[in-house]
């Protein structure tokens, strides 16, 4: 293993950090993510974690000078750490710590402390393996906490008592959650224990940082793993209650419906495969949010959610305010595909027609594509027959919407005829009638009555015209 190591440090950068540090006369290793990912063989780690015992300043200074075209070191005091980026490469430099901690705060009290005081303060045993960059010892692993070990029985585990861990900074739960579903771990018993216990001090992290946590979470290639993981231990609860408020199933005269939360699990992880858009994830995890909140019972057609789509993409607005998410386009984009979450499968339900294929693609536009992924992976019924026949027509749906969009290019529809067309020919000031004659234009080449083509919109403009008693001017 060593010898592979040596290996893995051949770059002529860790050559040039070890020089360095040898003139400095100080110690300093590579430690955390970037050992971590090469003993897991994940591609190369861009960020590169270096603890020097002494400064870590001074070091990535001497390092600076050392490097092909000397670049700029920028210098974080407070935190006595440095940053040069070199290539594509992150290094990031800091000086062996000691930390402790106060109660209402995740910020610990900093004093300079050996390599071992270093890797105590680290959030995990898999994080905490150092890598030696001596001369003497050159590519030695240190690995006090048995990372390596738990590296191979993929465990997730504190190197001190996760209680302490955990309560000192609850970012460490969501992170320790987000690794486990990166990785496809598990979290070690006592850990989700005390990550369960101590849930409530997640209200001390800031937004932004949990929802940096989440996003890696959705942007897994399995990301249930990481909402069961949160759902089990409380948190979800605290980060998005809206999710945690479609669980249950009611019954009500031998009527259930479906498990709504555990739905859309499902409905993520079938997205996961077919596309990286954060976004769309994100509208597969929230295309449901609205059913807890228009949930009836009738006693004539059973448990109905009427308006869900319309709800939810009101509460996408909320969640995305509650928790700093963007409230720009992305957002937008997100509550338009929750709102017209349900459109596809009540086309694939039926007899496809063109003019429903039509209208989806005008009302859809240019996310149309990506509004039949999110629905196609929606189908999670477990009765084989549905779902061969909702697949299918999903195809068809899909067939439909390259035809139609060859004849009548509708996804970025602009009017064949102008407004201003309208009311020069009726001699028109703006007013209703204009877009009443739009609109019913609109609607014709929608139904398929004419082609979405000039002539044939303005000769329907002219018939509408006459039908509203307007006189050509
Ligand atoms: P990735 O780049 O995939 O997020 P990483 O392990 O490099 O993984 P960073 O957030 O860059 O993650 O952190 C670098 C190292 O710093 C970690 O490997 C860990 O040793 C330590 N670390 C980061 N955050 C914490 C924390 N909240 N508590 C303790 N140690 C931490």
């Amino acid at each position: 293993m060593q010898q592979a190591f040596k290996k893995a440090l051949e770059g002529p950068i860790f050559q040039l950090i070890s020089e360095a540090a040898h003139e400095l006369s100080l110690d300093c290793y590579v430690i955390g993510g970037f050992v971590r990912d090469l003993i897991l063989e994940r591609g190369s780690h861009k960020d590169i974690d270096i603890v020097a015992i002494g400064s870590g300043i001074t070091l990535a200074k001497k390092v600076a000078e050392k490097l092909p075209g000397q670049p700029k070191v920028s210098v974080f005091k407070n935190f006595g750490t440095a940053m040069i980026k070199y290539q594509d490469i992150d290094l990031e430099f800091v000086g062996a710590r000691k930390e402790s901690y106060q109660r209402d705060s995740r910020k610990p009290i900093v004093e300079d402390g050996t390599l071992q005081d270093d890797q105590n303060r680290r959030d995990f045993t898999i994080n905490a393996l150092a890598l030696s960059l001596g001369k003497a010892d050159f590519g030695e692993l240190l690995d006090p906490f048995d990372g390596l070990k738990h590296l191979e029985e993929k465990l997730i585990k504190t190197p001190l008592e996760p209680g302490i861990t955990y309560s000192d900074d609850p970012l460490r739960m969501m992170r320790a959650i987000r690794f486990a579903t990166q990785l496809n771990f598990n979290i070690h018993l006592q850990s989700l224990q005390a990550i369960t216990e101590h849930k409530d001090r997640i209200k001390i992290i800031s937004k932004e940082r949990i929802v940096d946590e989440l996003n890696k979470i959705i942007a897994s290639p399995v990301p249930s793993i990481g909402f069961k993981l949160l759902h089990q231990t409380g948190l979800l609860e605290y980060i998005l209650p809206e999710l945690t408020a479609l669980q249950g199933i009611e019954e009500v005269e031998g009527q259930r419906h479906k498990d709504n939360f555990w739905h859309t699990l499902e409905v993520l992880d079938n997205i996961a495969p077919n596309t990286d858009n954060l976004w769309l994830r994100w509208a597969a995890l929230l295309h449901d949010i609205g059913k807890a909140p228009t949930k009836r019972f009738d006693k004539k057609i059973g448990w109905t959610f009427h308006q869900h789509e319309f709800i939810g993409a009101k509460m996408v607005y909320k969640l995305f305010k509650r928790l700093r998410l963007p409230l720009n386009d992305k957002m937008k984009y997100v509550q338009k595909m929750v709102f017209m979450s349900s459109r596809p499968i009540v086309l694939a339900q039926d007899h496809v027609t063109d003019s429903a294929v039509r209208r989806l693609v005008f009302d859809a536009g240019e996310h149309v594509d990506e509004l039949m992924t999110l629905c196609e992976a929606d189908i999670t019924t477990k009765n084989p027959k549905k779902q061969r026949k909702y697949k299918n027509n999903f195809k068809l749906v899909r067939t439909k919407i390259v035809e139609v969009e060859e004849r009548d290019r509708i996804r970025n529809f602009q009017p064949p005829v102008s407004g201003e067309e309208i009311m020069k020919t009726f001699n028109l000031k703006p007013s209703r009638e204009i877009g009443l004659i739009k609109d019913a234009i609109k609607d014709a080449i929608l139904e398929g009555i004419i082609p979405n083509e000039y002539e044939a919109a303005r000769e329907f403009m002219l018939k509408k015209g006459r039908e509203l008693g307007l006189d050509e001017g």
